[in-house]
């Protein structure tokens, strides 16, 4: 079945389409090291569409051979306090709900290996990651021990060695098959009452919020509550708990293994449907907006934070963005490089003087008062404006 006509979920072949974004960076968090490589970085088309029947929402122009999540990969959230805090309430959230104390977890994508080290810190006996691109790069969250990451794909035969909880968090929106993955994880589980916990974008805040900027090419899925319902109710894993977290920004669901139901609908996607609806025709309507507050800046304007979101909305912006002149970072691994399409260099907050914006746009509502407060410790009095869709 191709992702172009038919639904990953379900299999249903009418897909509706909800939004549509051309020629948009294929890796939004892979910066480059000079400025031809990143306007020349590869580009990709998101054809957004949603399955009326199990209302999973998707990109059916998307290429999985596109994507290599290659070293250069950086998409660590954890330089903020707000993420920090996060991650280490939801680690002692599961070794405690789990009971893992003493025992084994796998993370399926583990990145370099922050929350294996939170829950290692947390009491378990090993943690083992599994992420390819984590190939040749150093991190400081192996030290302890029982801390390993693997820097390969995950594959169902490594469940060989013994597992008591499986992770997967910020995954699933990447796969253009994602039932073969939780069928893998089932068939490895077997008859054992083994918990897993998988964590995703909360697609039902991006379409309520109209937060069209979350809408990138390296998601070919966009899941809400109902649709990673019926994702586990059909691999065979009922939902022990689903939640939202993070400002409601992330979906977060704890399952435990049962008999699949293959053809399990949930009852909140007709819902999901007219949310995808909405959505479309809105974020059309708020990008024409976006486009005309900047053309109207005739100093200089900076987007502070260099994540997906804000690169994504930078390219969005077309010619409109020419008042852009950086990229502002926390992390110093992105200083120095450039975004992918746009070209904007990745900048320290402290050389934020030195180019004096008129207009600092923050890519995310979640760091306002810390990014406000911060420029104006600087002595400088740009005008502020949260990139919400
Ligand atoms: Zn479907």
């Amino acid at each position: 079945m191709s992702l172009s006509t038919h639904c990953p979920l379900c299999g249903a072949d009418h897909p509706e389409a909800v939004y549509t974004l051309g020629d948009v960076p294929v890796i939004c968090n892979q910066l480059w090291p000079d400025a031809g490589a990143a306007r020349t970085a590869p580009s990709g088309n998101v054809e957004l569409v949603v399955c009326p029947d199990c209302a999973f929402i998707w990109n059916r122009a998307f290429d999985p051979d596109c994507m290599e999540y290659a070293p250069g990969y950086e998409n660590a959230l954890h330089f903020s306090p707000h993420f920090q805090s996060f991650a280490e309430d939801l680690a002692a959230g599961l070794v405690e709900r789990f009971d893992l104390a003493g025992k084994h977890v796998f993370e399926i994508g583990c990145g370099d290996g922050h929350m294996l080290d939170l829950m290692a810190a947390n009491g378990v006996a090993t943690a083992t990651g599994f992420d390819p691109s984590m190939e040749g790069k150093d991190t400081p969250y192996t030290a302890r021990d029982g801390v390993e990451i693997v820097p390969e794909y995950f594959r169902s035969d490594q469940l060989g060695r013994p597992f008591d909880a499986i992770l997967c968090r910020h995954v699933l929106e990447h796969l253009d098959a994602p039932m073969s993955l939780l069928q893998d994880i089932r068939r490895a589980i077997g008859e054992r009452d083994v918990p897993v916990y998988f964590e995703v974008p909360n697609a039902g805040w991006m379409l309520d919020a109209v937060s069209m900027w979350d809408v990138i090419y390296e998601h070919v899925g966009y899941w809400t509550a109902p649709a990673i319902i019926a994702l586990f109710r059909r691999a065979g894993f009922a939902p022990t708990s689903v939640s939202v977290g993070y400002g409601g920004q992330f979906l977060m669901v704890e399952a435990r293994p049962t008999d699949p139901e293959p053809g399990y609908l949930d009852p909140g996607a007709p819902e999901v449907l007219a949310a995808a609806r909405a959505f479309g025709d809105a974020a059309t309507g708020a990008l024409a907006s976006w486009r005309e507050k900047l053309s109207g800046v005739h100093g200089r304007a900076v987007i502070w934070g260099a994540g997906s979101k804000g690169i994504t909305f930078a390219n969005a912006l077309g010619a409109a963005g020419a008042p852009l002149a950086a990229m502002v970072d926390l992390n110093t691994r992105k200083h120095g490089l450039l975004a992918p399409g746009v070209a904007l260099p990745v900048v320290a907050p402290g050389e934020l003087a030195e180019i004096g914006p008129d207009l600092v746009l923050i890519s995310n509502a979640l760091y306002e008062a810390e990014i406000t407060g911060q420029v104006r410790n600087m002595g400088l009095a740009p005008e502020f404006a949260v990139v919400t869709g």
